[in-house]
């Protein structure tokens, strides 16, 4: 067995991993990659990417729909059709571009990368299998070793993957839309893609365990996404359970709140309720780390508990999301470098790229009482926003959450058509520690959505001018 050295050794090459890697190379670490997959893992291949193409694609193409009936705007479509098989080989053509794009940067920085997949042998050696039949595995020992594995699907007892279960990675290269499609779980994928499939034609149904639809944030945030749901025709199923597929496999048995027992039609049924950390299968338990429930306990330098062993992205919890996955790669390369770092973001923004969107950034109203904060917060429509109007939407809000003493802005949220672009803002404005009146005294162009960000700032002032 060929056994090969390296100062840092990091297993997955996700935003977390390749981050990680170009950084390390950037202070002069000796590393290497260690990729099963594509580079660029989750994010880049069967998760953010392609699913906000496939979004880009849906609306497009409802669009379309939409000025074959109404001429609001002067504009008459005669006929929309889609070439679904046209519209998966663009999204793969982004996603070639990005993840050669990963492997172009980490060439440039010298990262040695290895393709196969990495097995522990202890906190210091990992054998990869390059996948070249009865050949031996490489051995490779290293200083620091980084694990950056990400996570899986979860799938429901009694109702494994396979035929027309499907789970995100195939609902994002279909071969054709299903008539109908069960969705199960009101979260990020089963509506970001539940709201994709609808506007490219099926009859889509989602069932929900909770009362409410996308239940981490509050009810407000999300109540022009239910209403949204409605107007596109998305039954929404709440308070259900999924019991399994019928005795013929036509359908999904589901049991009500009540405890009535139905069957909902389906040719397609994604079921998207949740990921957990990938931490089984690749020797991992050997290393007998420190666990915080399903994922792996690091501290504020994504140390675990054995030394020179670290963990970063997914497979650390949640906020599972790929920004989080890249800060902390960023920042373990500069530890292991010697500078001093830790990781302790103000906010982490999330965004749900629904129709209208959903961003939250730091504390919601009912968390800062929660943590025990005299808060206040004020919203500003887009019904009043001169953008929203230019661009047909005017649903929604932005809402700012605010210290009563002193006015430091502690959290923000907005609902509404493109408020994605808004997380920089609140990112920002947290991060430096800014106070309403910071945001209400920044003149803010002239038309667009961020000046909502400005008026709901005014109007925790008390001075609204638009409103
Ligand atoms: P991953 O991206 O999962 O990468 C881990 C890599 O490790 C994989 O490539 C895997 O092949 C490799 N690997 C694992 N084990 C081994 C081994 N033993 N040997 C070698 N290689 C191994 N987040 C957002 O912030 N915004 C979004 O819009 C968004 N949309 C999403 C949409 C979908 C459908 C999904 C599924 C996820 C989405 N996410 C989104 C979440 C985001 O993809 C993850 O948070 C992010 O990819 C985590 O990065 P990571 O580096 O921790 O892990
Ligand atoms: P999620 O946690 O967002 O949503 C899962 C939903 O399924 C929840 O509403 C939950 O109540 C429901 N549920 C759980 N068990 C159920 C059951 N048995 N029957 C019916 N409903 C059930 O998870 P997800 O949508 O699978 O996404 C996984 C992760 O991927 C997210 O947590 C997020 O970290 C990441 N992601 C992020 C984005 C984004 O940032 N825009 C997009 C997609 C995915």
């Amino acid at each position: 067995m060929g056994t090969q050295k390296t100062t840092l050794l990091i297993i997955g090459g996700g935003p977390g991993g390749y981050v990680a890697a170009i950084r390390a190379a950037q202070l002069g670490i000796q590393t290497t990659l260690v990729e099963g997959g594509n580079l660029g893992g989750t994010c880049l291949n069967i998760g953010c990417i392609p699913s906000k193409a496939l979004i880009h694609a849906a609306d497009a193409y409802h669009q379309a729909h939409h000025f074959m009936g109404d001429s609001t705007l002067g504009i008459h479509v005669e006929g929309a059709r889609i070439d679904i098989g046209q519209t998966v080989r663009w999204k793969d053509g982004i996603v070639a571009r990005l993840t050669g794009g990963v492997g172009a940067l980490l060439k440039k920085h010298g990262v040695k990368v290895v393709k196969g997949w990495a097995t522990i042998v202890d906190g210091k050696t990992v054998d990869v299998d390059l996948g070249k039949g009865d050949a031996e595995p490489t051995r490779i020992q290293c200083e620091h070793l980084l694990l950056a594995s990400g996570s899986v699907e979860l799938g429901l007892p009694g109702m494994p993957f396979g035929g027309k279960v499907i789970s995100s990675k195939q609902a994002l290269s279909p071969d054709q839309i299903p008539k109908k499609l069960v969705v199960v779980g009101a979260g990020y994928i089963g509506l970001e893609l539940g709201l994709v499939y609808r506007k490219l034609g099926a009859d889509v149904t989602v069932v929900e365990a909770q009362d409410r639809i996308l239940p981490l944030y509050d009810e407000e945030l999300t109540k022009p996404v239910a209403a949204s749901l409605l107007r596109l025709g998305v039954q929404v199923l709440l308070g259900c359970k999924v019991q399994g597929l019928s005795s013929a496999h036509e359908g999904v048995r589901i049991l009500d709140a009540a405890g009535r027992e139905s069957v909902l039609d389906a040719d397609q049924v994604l079921v998207a309720i949740g990921r957990a950390p990938h931490t089984h299968g690749w020797g991992l338990e050997k290393l007998m780390l420190e666990m915080q429930g399903r994922s792996l306990k690091v501290d504020d330098q994504c140390r675990t508990s054995m030394r020179n062993v670290w963990a970063i992205g997914d497979l650390t919890g949640e906020p599972m999301l790929a920004h989080r996955a890249m800060a902390q790669g960023e920042l373990v390369a500069e530890v292991i470098a010697g500078k001093s770092r830790h990781f302790a973001p103000t906010a982490i923004a999330a965004v749900c790229y629904t129709d209208p969107e959903v961003v939250v950034a730091g504390l919601s109203p009912h968390e800062a009482t929660k943590a025990g904060l005299d808060c206040i917060s004020a919203s500003f429509p887009f019904a009043a926003n001169g953008r929203a109007m230019t661009l047909e939407s005017t649903d929604g809000f932005v809402r700012v959450v605010a210290r009563r003493d002193n006015h430091l802005i502690v959290g923000w949220q907005a609902v509404g058509a493109g408020v994605s672009e808004l997380a920089a803002a609140f990112g920002q404005s947290l991060e430096m520690g800014a106070c309403l009146e910071d945001v209400a005294l920044t003149i803010h162009a002239h038309p667009t959505l961020g000046e909502a960000v400005q008026e709901a700032a005014m109007r925790a002032l008390g001075h609204a001018l638009h409103i």
